[in-house]
């Protein structure tokens, strides 16, 4: 017979209810929901590793499910599933809903753009008769984990007649990858006295794309010359055309469970496709919904925000003025009567680098989506600061529906920090409150994710677009 529990103990659990592992809360049934949940998350990873792959892919899907471009002048009806993108690197999707819109409207916002490297402008050269791309990185990467593995190149060229040439190559194993090359340990004694975040510079990202030359001896720089003879032949490029061309080198490999008993899925760019694809496939699943569900997929987050696809810039507030004219509404209303929430990942504790962290408002993997009241640095600069009231009402929500969730604050006070979109939201005047999931490895060329949170944080989205 099961020994009773003493007063003391049935205090504590109503009191002070401590925060549970998924696996020991979710029965057999959802527990193997969350695992299929990650095989067609995996498949998105694969196929959507920038911004522009990332609005194409989506912007596929919901075509699929009933939403239409949205154009001006296009009549507005409930229960209507509409989009717009934004130079095909940003896009908004939108379920037009029941209640009159000046109530406001329940909003999602992940950014699709990923930690990388882009070629300059002028990014071709030789060097003792290898070929190289010049590179500049894009937002933080701890360069040093960039060299030595495969690469892929992504992205588009612009002929000086206009035409787009979409790159890629690398992604299949039939195709030829890229490389950063790092020293070897035999001679790196004077590398090793640089710091880490020294220990490869970044004008030392240089891209190995060739070797060979072109056979004539009348030419200097052959092995360039050579290259840029297979881009013609391929592209019909010339090297001038690099000018105008947004390439991002990106790592070559696919998302793979990781883990004996494949509860994590180790892949580049959970942050933050993980909160896209969780927000973009929770309003694929939204219809008819009371309040109009608006789901952000932005770029530009990893670099602040800034730019005509960044969240800083009118988008947003064009879209939703353009609906609230549609209903004859100021749009003032609906941005300030708005829910909103930032979607974006947090970091998990890690158990090998427990230090930078308070354990107890770490965020950890399998406890679910994390939910952070404030991001910033310092005395919270640069934050939002989520209101008491609205963290209750996601609180409430998600209780209501079943939903782990935990909180996390990135980091300790006064060891670094960093933000989200929340702050620009926020500045429109809505409500406006982070949610995401907990990342390991963040920002490295194959970051961790659990399962279980991934799953948590799709059906927290779900309900939220409901509610
Ligand atoms: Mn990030
Ligand atoms: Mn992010």
């Amino acid at each position: 017979m099961p020994k009773e529990k003493s007063a003391a103990k049935l205090l504590q659990e109503k009191l002070c209810k401590e925060p549970r592992h998924a696996g020991l809360i979710l029965t057999d049934d959802k527990l193997s929901e969350s695992f299929a949940y990650s095989e067609s998350y995996k498949k998105f990873l694969d196929l959507a590793k920038t911004e522009r792959e990332s609005v194409n892919v989506t912007v596929e899907a919901a075509k699929k499910h009933g939403f239409v471009e949205y154009t001006e002048g296009l009549k507005l009806i409930p229960g209507m599933k509409i989009y717009r993108t934004n130079r095909g690197k940003s896009v908004i999707f939108a379920v037009i809903g029941k209640a009159d819109i000046s109530r406001g409207a329940n909003i999602i916002a992940a950014h699709i753009d990923v930690p990388r490297v882009d070629l300059k402008q002028h990014p071709l050269y030789e060097e003792k008769e290898i070929a190289y791309f010049k590179t500049h990185y894009y937002g933080g990467i701890k360069k040093y984990q960039w060299t030595a593995i495969p690469l892929s190149l992504h992205g588009v060229i612009v002929k000086a007649d206009g035409e787009k040439i979409e790159v890629k190559i690398g992604e299949e194993e039939t195709e030829p990858c890229f490389v950063f090359s790092d020293l070897l340990p035999h001679l790196s004694g004077e590398q090793n006295k640089r710091t880490l975040n020294e220990g490869i510079k970044g004008e030392e990202l240089n891209l190995i794309i060739g070797s060979m030359p072109f056979r004539d001896d009348d030419v200097s720089q052959k092995t360039k010359l050579n290259i840029a003879n297979i881009l013609f032949e391929k592209y019909g490029i010339i090297e001038q055309d690099f000018v105008s061309a947004e390439l991002e080198i990106v790592p070559a490999f696919k998302a793979r469970d990781v883990g004996f008993d494949r509860s994590l899925v180790g892949a580049y760019g959970h942050d933050d496709r993980v909160c896209a694809y969780t927000a973009f496939s929770g309003i694929l699943e939204t219809s008819n919904p009371e309040k109009t569900a608006i789901c952000i997929l932005t770029d530009k987050e990893e670099t602040g925000s800034d730019g005509n696809t960044g969240l800083k810039s009118a988008y947003l507030r064009y879209f939703i003025a353009d609906i609230a004219d549609a209903f004859g509404v100021k749009y003032r209303f609906v941005l300030e009567h708005s829910r909103c929430l930032s979607a974006d990942v947090n970091a998990a504790f890690d158990p090998t680098f427990p230090d930078v962290v308070e354990k107890g408002n770490a965020s950890y993997v399998n406890y679910g989506l994390v939910m952070t009241k404030y991001t910033g640095s310092r005395g919270k600069a640069g934050t939002s600061d989520c209101s008491a009231e609205f963290v209750g009402f996601v609180r409430k929500l998600f209780e209501d529906n079943d939903i782990i969730y935990q909180t996390g604050e990135l980091g300790k006070v006064d060891f670094g920090g960093g933000g989200t979109v929340a702050a620009y939201l926020a500045n429109l005047g809505m409500d406006v409150l982070d949610i995401g999931v907990p990342v390991l490895s963040m920002h490295s060329p194959f970051e961790l994710v659990a399962k279980t949170d991934v799953y948590e944080t799709y059906k927290g989205f779900k309900a939220f677009y409901k509610s």
